[in-house]
């Protein structure tokens, strides 16, 4: 892989028109506190090389993105088929928070990355973990190499005072009989674990098992088994951007998971782990600036998964 630096160099630069054209998510009143110009990105190569540019130091709240995090805590926990009775692997078409198609599909959500999906998986992992937070913390902390990550307990609050919808959902499921714990225990988790900070290049390196056959290639530990790691890519490609994945798979063509706090962290395997930050969302609650910047890094580099 040739030097990258003045590809992301480049790319921060001609993203720049995009601003001003998508909005920060206010549906979380903390997360609209955001500057909306920050743009950090983060590449991680497996051969341990790494380029950043901009914002990519900088903490974010990583939201959805945490549901890669607790899925693949989840299939070290329980019995894959035991989850997959309870989840779906299709694509949802419908929007991240939805309750039409939960409804009409008896309380077994499409996929394990809208927050239905995600809300089982959390469920799943509570009832084997009496502090799955914790466990979630130091996952990540570790994958990342990055001790001091932590929960900001701001966004915390603040999606626990506004997540009426999240609640709505979590009773519908407990109502179906797809949630063992209380629904009560199940948001709190839930609301937590999408309100840990990372930086882009945080994230970058804590997906780079990911983009190598679950070997962490610092180390050679193999983290996750090769057949798991080809599973979660296969979602994140057909449920990573809910409705929006059709398309960010025609313009990027890669795996990825976003999330509304404006982070999109996606792998190239047998290459590179990439990860965008921008707060600014389109309507499906995708970053704006992130996807027009991962978008221009496949077409420059030539590389995605087709
Ligand atoms: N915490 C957010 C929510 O449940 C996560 C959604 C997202 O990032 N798409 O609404």
């Amino acid at each position: 892989m040739n030097d990258l630096q003045p590809l992301l160099d480049e790319i921060a630069e001609a993203v720049k028109p995009e601003f001003g054209k998508g909005k920060v998510a206010d549906y979380i009143p903390a997360l609209a506190r955001v500057p909306a110009d920050r743009f950090g990105m983060a590449v991680c190569g497996i051969d341990g090389r790494e380029w950043r540019t901009g914002d990519a130091l900088m903490p974010f709240s990583i939201q959805s993105i945490s549901k890669v995090f607790t899925l693949l805590t989840a299939l070290e926990t329980i019995h894959p088929d035991e989850l997959w009775q309870r989840v779906g692997r299709e694509p949802s078409g419908t929007p991240f928070n939805s309750l039409m198609q939960l409804e009409n599909e008896g309380g077994i959500p499409r996929n394990p990355f809208i927050n239905a999906g995600a809300l089982v998986v959390t469920d799943a992992i509570a009832a084997h973990s009496a502090s799955p937070v914790p466990h979630l913390l130091n996952m990540v902390r570790r994958l990342s190499g990055n001790p001091g990550i932590v929960i900001d307990e701001e966004v915390a609050r603040s999606e626990a005072e506004h997540g009426h919808r999240n609640a709505a959902i979590a009773h519908f499921l407990k109502a179906q009989g797809n949630l063992k714990s209380e629904v009560t225990r199940v948001l709190h988790l839930y609301f937590r674990q999408c309100a840990i900070a990372m930086s882009a290049m945080d994230l970058a390196r804590a997906f780079l098992p990911l983009a190598n056959e679950g070997v962490i290639p610092a180390t050679g530990e193999q983290r996750f088994p090769p057949l798991r790691v080809k599973r979660v890519n296969s979602i994140l490609l057909t449920c990573g951007l809910y409705d929006g994945v059709g398309n960010f798979a025609f313009r990027v063509g890669i795996p990825a998971k976003s999330g509304v706090g404006g982070g999109i962290v996606g792998v190239i395997p047998g290459k590179f782990s990439v990860c965008v930050w921008s707060p600014e969302l389109d309507n499906l609650g995708n970053s704006h600036v992130g996807t027009a910047a991962l978008e221009l890094f496949t077409r420059k580099t030539g590389l995605s998964i087709f």
